[in-house]
């Protein structure tokens, strides 16, 4: 059995610095590789996420004033999004607490406000009923296409992020904070909303090639050159799916780099290509109604399969069968499998083995 999650974290793979223009950041300290993990860690502030917002709020206030001083000058460093609809409806809900019979000070009541502010700026997903904080993780800066892949379902209460290509030394790394499969308006429009920024990463500011696909592109060039092969058909050929104008042809953009990446035989980068790829019909999926237009989700269903079982392949020939990754991209594949056969009617549920004989 070969566990994914070293004892150790490898935190010596970054530092956090000063990020031009967006505060603070998390940058490579060395060169590092497409399949290493750039970070885990452990939640350190969580809230319940399945009730009211009030009882959102006590749960982080006391969670916050459970922390020693020292935790929770580490938690109010952190980034706060002052949007001014939740700043005024947090101070005045903090202005009504009366505990032990007292008003707050007005030092309270700004302090609690900035501690949900930076509570909600922060916060992941950490399980179906949970959301939480982490100290590192938070300091991700967000991009459209990002070099770190994050999972907050791997391991229990761990936020656990991947390179997904090779990263060089002095370069930031980026997580997604939103669904990357959305159009740019939804994308800018719920980066604003939640986090208050206007995002200007590559493929928000429309760069024909994104500086990855470049580099492989170059990539794929010299190992041509080496090879002496023909240029052919290659990597001109283009996935004959359907190309919707609202995508910005992000789909080719991710076939493109499955074709390319193969080509080079880069394996780990190819299973995040894969698992992006994947991602991305299923996205598509979501956007097409079912029973109604079976034409055109029977071929986004095959590219969701076709990649989902290239990843899968990958991942257990890298990793072996009892990873982490490989059993998250078994469970994908699995699930889109079901989904189809659910849809075509032909779903049977599998009745438990009898225990014993
Ligand atoms: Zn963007």
């Amino acid at each position: 059995m070969a566990p994914l999650l070293p004892s150790s974290t490898a935190e010596d793979c970054f530092e956090v610095l000063q990020a031009e223009g967006k505060g603070l950041g998390i940058f490579a300290s060395r060169d590092i590789e497409a399949g290493e993990h750039v970070l885990i860690e452990r939640f350190f502030l969580s809230c319940p996420s399945d009730c009211s917002e009030k009882e959102t709020v006590e749960a982080i206030v006391k969670g916050f004033d459970a922390l020693s001083k020292e935790d929770q000058t580490k938690f109010l460093e952190l980034y706060a999004w002052y949007n001014p609809v939740d700043t005024g409806k947090f101070q005045r809900y903090f202005r009504k607490q009366r505990p032990g019979g007292k008003t707050l000070s007005k030092e309270d009541v700004d302090k609690y406000t900035r501690v949900v502010l930076t509570f909600n700026s922060n916060a992941f997903g950490i399980q179906e009923n949970k959301d939480g904080v982490f100290l590192n993780a938070s300091r991700f800066n967000h991009c459209c296409d990002p070099n770190v892949f994050w999972s907050t379902g791997l391991t229990p209460d761990h936020f656990v992020g991947i390179a997904n290509r090779k990263i060089p030394e002095g370069t930031e790394l980026f997580i997604s904070y939103i669904v990357p499969e959305d159009p740019r308006s939804k994308r800018r429009d719920t980066l604003k909303t939640r986090w208050g920024f206007r995002c200007e990463c590559e493929r928000c500011m429309d760069t024909d090639l994104f500086g990855y696909d470049e580099a492989l592109k170059t990539a794929v060039g010299l190992e041509r050159e080496a090879t002496a092969r023909e240029v052919a058909q290659f990597p001109e050929e283009r996935s004959k799916f359907v190309k919707d104008e609202k995508d910005e042809g992000f789909g080719e953009t991710l076939e493109r780099r499955c074709e390319s990446l193969e080509y080079l035989n880069w394996l780990p980068e190819l299973f995040f290509a894969h698992d992006a790829a994947c991602m991305y019909y299923c996205y598509r999926l979501t956007e097409i109604i079912p029973g109604t237009d079976k034409e055109l989700r029977d071929p986004a269903y095959d590219q969701c399969i076709k990649h989902a079982k290239e990843a899968l392949t990958i991942a257990e020939s890298l990793w072996g069968p009892y990873n982490l990754l490989t059993a998250s991209a078994r469970e994908t594949l699995e699930s889109i499998n079901k989904g189809k056969q659910v849809e075509d009617g032909t779903f049977e549920p599998t009745t438990p083995r009898t225990p014993g004989k």
